[in-house]
């Protein structure tokens, strides 16, 4: 009898935990958390972290910033310095089907190729893609800059390059067990440079829904997503969102060129704009990222749902959710969301005070779980 019980008891937890996830999915289907992938000695810690903290806030997606630091078959060349192995991936995957948690893994495709003072590993490994090989990455890097430099590119014309990109992706979709793959493209300022013996001249807007197109197009044939940051689709200039969460290089027309099926991540760190109603107009579905301003991330959690309640059916499903974004090492984030940063730990500036990516995350899924109570 008391089995009997017991089982009755489970079915019904069970059952409750069903009617509240599909409560949150109905108020909010993308309820997302952005982080760098950990260091192979912290593996086991945020793995913790993704047991203890994502279920009970109702995370169900977790964009995990790879680049090159996955120790990759086809192209062990391109494994970068902290690269976790196959077995730490599994270790994570685990932990996220556990919870009913998508990953979306993202290798920056494009810009990005690496920091201001030096360039990253596909442009270290292979320099013949670099869109820019005549800038010099300077001792101490300075912005504004002659060069205009802030991050190499590679050139989305360059011959044998797609090979390489297409096979890593697909190995981190596998690793990963994915059906998604965010492929960054943003803040992307090197694209069709004059000096280019193969882009220059050409429309930056065509470069760049191209290159869209082409990742869009193979993860297609292996029934995968397309997730990439929506900057580029925006006009810097008109709308007065500036040269980096928007763009000034022309690139913005790609909105109308690219699938219609591709995921925009619509971030906005300084004020909530409402720019996903644009993407959202263009048939694109879209979710809106916050960084470590709390109010701000509060205020798009509440425009996502006002936009979703007041769309017509055609729009309301476009509108899909929110991605805290954390900008910062995982081993730093946990810190801080724990309590135990020392403030010398933090970047100045960026991880300490009220303004946290952790206390953004925080308040952040505290009002998603108010709305989907
Ligand atoms: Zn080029």
């Amino acid at each position: 009898m008391k089995r009997y019980y017991f089982s009755i008891a489970a079915f019904l937890l069970f059952h409750a935990v069903l009617v509240a996830q599909d409560r949150a999915d109905s108020v909010m289907p993308v309820r997302g958390l952005c982080i760098d992938i950990p260091r192979p000695a912290g593996v086991d810690s945020f793995v913790r972290f993704i047991d203890r903290e994502l279920p009970s806030r109702k995370v169900n997606t977790l964009i995990l910033l790879v680049d090159y630091r996955y120790q990759f078959k086809s192209h062990p060349e391109l494994t970068d310095s902290f690269a976790i192995s196959g077995q730490d991936a599994k270790k994570i995957v685990r932990a996220c089907a556990n919870h009913h948690i998508r990953i979306v893994p993202q290798i920056n495709m494009l810009g990005h190729q690496g920091w201001e003072e030096r360039p990253g590993k596909l442009l270290q490994v292979y320099p013949q893609f670099d869109e820019t090989p005549w800038v010099k990455n300077p001792v101490k890097y300075v912005w504004p800059n002659d060069d205009n430099l802030y991050c190499r590119s590679y050139c989305p014309l360059a011959p044998g390059l797609h090979e390489i990109l297409f096979a890593v992706i697909d190995e981190l979709c596998d690793a990963f067990e994915t059906n998604a793959f965010h492929a960054g493209m943003d803040e992307v300022f090197y694209l069709g440079e004059d000096k280019c013996p193969r882009c220059a001249g050409m429309d930056k807007a065509v470069l760049f829904a191209n290159e869209v197109r082409m990742f869009h197009d193979h993860l297609a044939g292996k029934g995968r997503e397309l997730w990439i940051w929506g900057d580029r689709l925006l006009d810097g200039k008109t709308t007065g969102l500036g040269l980096w969460e928007a763009s000034y290089n022309n690139t913005y027309r790609a909105v109308d060129l690219i699938p219609r099926d591709v995921v925009i991540c619509d971030w906005h760190y300084n004020r909530a704009d409402k720019t996903a109603v644009f993407f959202a107009m263009k048939g694109l579905r879209v979710v809106s990222c916050p960084w470590r301003q709390p109010g701000i991330g509060v205020a798009q959690v509440n425009d996502m749902l006002a936009f979703r309640q007041e769309s017509t059916p055609e729009m309301k499903d476009r509108f899909l959710g929110i991605v805290e974004t954390t900008w910062s090492r995982t081993d730093l984030f946990l810190k801080g969301f724990y309590g135990t940063l020392p403030p010398a730990e933090g970047r100045p500036g960026k991880d300490n005070g009220e303004n946290t990516p952790w206390s953004c995350f925080k308040a952040v899924f505290s009002r998603i779980n108010e709305l989907t109570k």
